[in-house]
């Protein structure tokens, strides 16, 4: 059942909105004053001189792992690109040289710009190839395209992964800092 309401009868002070209008703008010459001395209630970072912590569930941007010998450590299974709910990551596969291997990727990248950093794809793969832990936020660019990123830019923040193929895992250091 609807409640009725009654509807408020303002008063004629209260419809001039004077009382109102000098609250509001003594709140405003307060804080103005107030930032002029010191910026007290200004929660403006002054970046990039100054940083924030970013939280501790932050994931940053991916990177690739190599192998112990320095090989990218992707086996184009897939899985990444399949678990992606954003469908932005492009694999090109191709055969890998040592038999003992299936397939290396030959192209390998992602669209930042589509991607929603969920982590799908790091949880997905089963060799340890992607990670998310570098701790660098998304790139600022001009253009839309410098937003893809390739198998070199994400090779390059990498590290050896300390992942055994059907074995022990122990996280390593990450890939960079916050910037
Ligand atoms: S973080 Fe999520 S959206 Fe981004 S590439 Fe990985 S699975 Fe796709
Ligand atoms: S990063 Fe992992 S899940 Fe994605 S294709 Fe390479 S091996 Fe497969």
């Amino acid at each position: 059942m609807a409640k009725l309401v009654d509807r408020m009868q303002p008063d004629l002070v209260t419809q001039s909105y004077v009382i109102e209008v000098a609250k509001g703008v003594a709140l405003t010459s307060r804080q103005f004053v107030r930032n002029l001395f010191g910026r007290k209630d200004t929660p403006t970072v002054q970046y990039p001189e100054v940083k924030t912590p970013y939280p501790a569930r932050n994931r940053g941007r991916h990177r690739l792992m190599r192998r112990p010998d320095g090989q990218v450590r992707c086996v184009a299974c897939m899985l990444c690109a399949t678990a992606c709910p954003a469908n932005c990551i492009t694999i090109v596969a191709a055969e890998h040289p040592d038999p003992g291997i299936e397939k290396v990727p030959t192209t390998f990248g992602i669209d930042l710009l589509k991607c929603i950093y969920c982590g799908f794809c790091e949880e997905a793969c089963p060799c340890d190839a992607i990670r998310m832990d570098s701790g660098r936020h998304a790139i600022p660019t001009d253009t839309r395209v410098a937003q893809k990123t390739a198998i070199v830019s994400l090779l390059d923040k990498d590290g050896p992964s300390t992942a055994v193929q059907g074995g022990e895992f122990k996280a390593d250091h990450a890939g960079g800092g916050h910037h």
